[in-house]
């Protein structure tokens, strides 16, 4: 194994080759703080190097794991000390924009942020949007099919995706690099790389959809004291708003008592409600688009729907209400150490699914379990963040059989927008058939006979 790492440092040259406490000195994700442990990590300048990479690993059966910018939450990054990482960090280009085409081209290794801050340079919306905005990459966005806080108004990734290069397990480089909304010659091979987790391929770089800017955005914080009105909200709003409702975040009371502990918000309503709900839509008239919005709280309002709101005067308090929603971090400091869920399901079963997972949990670990729900709602998406009150892996595990056990009648599943990883391996079959096991297993030996990419992610070991 010394000959492959010489070889690859004479082909890729010495600075892209990290081995000892350079790999040492990184830690494993943002998940996971503890120091990188694996063979060698690869950081290759483009398309060209990384294939000649995969080549030379492909030849030595060694396994590589793909490194975007380690925002997953399923462990998808994490190496055996056997491992080789691969990281995209070099790859990071905006190559192009076509103004006419509605498109932009980059490497994969590009962060998200940069390539919404380019898009709205150039009059556009790039509409993807997470949390994890300053450290993501296209890349990793693509693998794990990621969701985040739009996609009720354009839908997750895959949505944003035209076309793609990715680099095979042998090292071939598929070029798919399609620009057109319409192009059904053949299969669409592009999905094949699309929420599979580096699985089937590495992806290289990308053909992403850009849409037109908005000239408005209609920002409110609701605060609701049942849950039944919520799903009769979601859809008035998204007719009112004459289908440009582009957020329908909503967290339960737990979560915001949460955020107040954290010292950190400005609490724009009382902390005595039960659910609050942070709404967005967006237009082309300010103007006109505020009054609407206004208009259309006010009637659920004196339908008895909402209990309090307040509406975002300026963008520095829409930036606030975000703040809120997306302070991801401030809350895992305060239930450390937690467990954290990304289910989905019908939303009218949202609330007895939630009952009923707490009720038991709660009965688990009675004084030391806490909780705090909150999602994408608006796409029957819920994210539990839970303490056990042990970082102890048993506990962690029943708490993962309760989550996924309740989620069982309502035909939900295991993961939302996350993907698998190697977190929720043992629970694919909740969500999955065996012929789509089975038929996903077939998929992985036919573009990776070797088993080197990603081993174990997803699927576990072949049998
Ligand atoms: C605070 C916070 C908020 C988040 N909010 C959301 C959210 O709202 N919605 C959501 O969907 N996710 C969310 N996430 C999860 C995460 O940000 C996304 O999954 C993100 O898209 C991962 O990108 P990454 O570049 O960090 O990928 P990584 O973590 O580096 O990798 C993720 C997976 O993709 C594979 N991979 C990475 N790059 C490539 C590539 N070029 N080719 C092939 N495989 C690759 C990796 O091997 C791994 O399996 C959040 C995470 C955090 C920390």
């Amino acid at each position: 194994m010394t000959e492959l790492i010489e070889q690859l440092r004479a082909d890729l040259g010495d600075s892209a080759v990290l081995t000892g406490e350079a790999v040492a000195a990184r830690a494993v994700s943002w998940a996971n703080p503890a120091s990188r442990n694996a063979r060698a990590i690869l950081r290759p300048a483009d398309t060209a190097e990384l294939a000649l990479a995969v080549r030379r690993c492909a030849d030595a059966g060694q396994p590589l794991v793909t490194y975007g910018g380690g925002t997953g939450l399923v462990n998808g990054t994490d190496t055996a000390p056997s491992d080789i990482l691969l990281s995209l960090e070099r790859m990071n280009r905006i190559e192009s924009v076509d103004i006419h085409g509605s498109t932009m081209t980059v490497q994969a290794g590009a962060i998200l942020q940069t390539v919404q801050e380019r898009a709205e340079a150039d009059g556009f919306t790039f509409a993807l949007d997470l949390g994890a905005r300053g450290s993501a990459t296209v890349g990793g966005a693509i693998s794990t099919n990621a969701g985040g806080n739009s996609v009720i108004r354009y839908g997750m990734m895959r949505e944003q995706v035209l076309g793609l290069e990715a680099v095979l397990a042998d090292g071939t480089v598929l070029s798919s690099m399609n620009r057109m909304l319409k192009n059904n010659a053949g299969y669409d091979l592009k999905q094949l790389f699309i929420g599979t987790e580096g699985t089937l391929g590495i992806v290289t770089r990308a053909v992403l959809r850009l849409r037109p800017a908005m000239r408005s955005v209609c920002s409110a914080f609701l605060a609701l004291d049942d849950f039944e009105p919520i799903p009769a909200l979601l859809q008035r709003l998204g007719s009112e708003s004459g289908g440009t409702l582009s957020a329908f975040e909503v967290m339960w009371r737990d979560f915001y008592e949460a955020l107040a502990e954290t010292g950190k918000h400005e609490l724009p309503l009382g902390s005595d409600h039960a659910y609050y709900v942070l709404v967005e839509w967006q237009g082309g008239d300010a103007e006109q688009d505020a009054e609407r919005f206004e208009n259309s709280l006010a009637a659920a309002v004196e339908a008895g729907w909402i209990a309090d709101a307040a509406i975002a005067a300026s963008e520095r308090q829409r930036q606030a209400f975000w703040g809120m929603r997306d302070d991801i971090d401030g809350l895992r400091e305060l239930l450390d150490p937690i467990v954290m869920f990304d289910v989905s399901l019908p939303i009218a079963g949202a609330e007895r699914y939630t009952s009923a997972v707490f009720e038991r949990l709660e009965r688990c670990w009675p004084d030391t379990f806490r909780g705090v729900t909150f999602g994408h709602l608006g796409d029957g998406n819920i994210h539990f963040m839970l303490t056990t009150g042990s970082a102890d892996h048993d506990s962690q595990t029943e708490a993962m059989q309760i989550v996924y056990d309740e989620l069982k009648p309502f035909g939900g599943s295991i993961s939302a927008e996350h993907g698998i990883g190697t977190e929720k391996l043992a629970y694919l079959g909740v969500s999955r058939s065996e012929e789509e096991i089975a038929t996903m297993r077939r998929l992985k030996q036919a573009f990776d006979p070797g088993n080197i990419l990603n081993p174990g992610k997803v699927l576990g070991s072949p049998s």
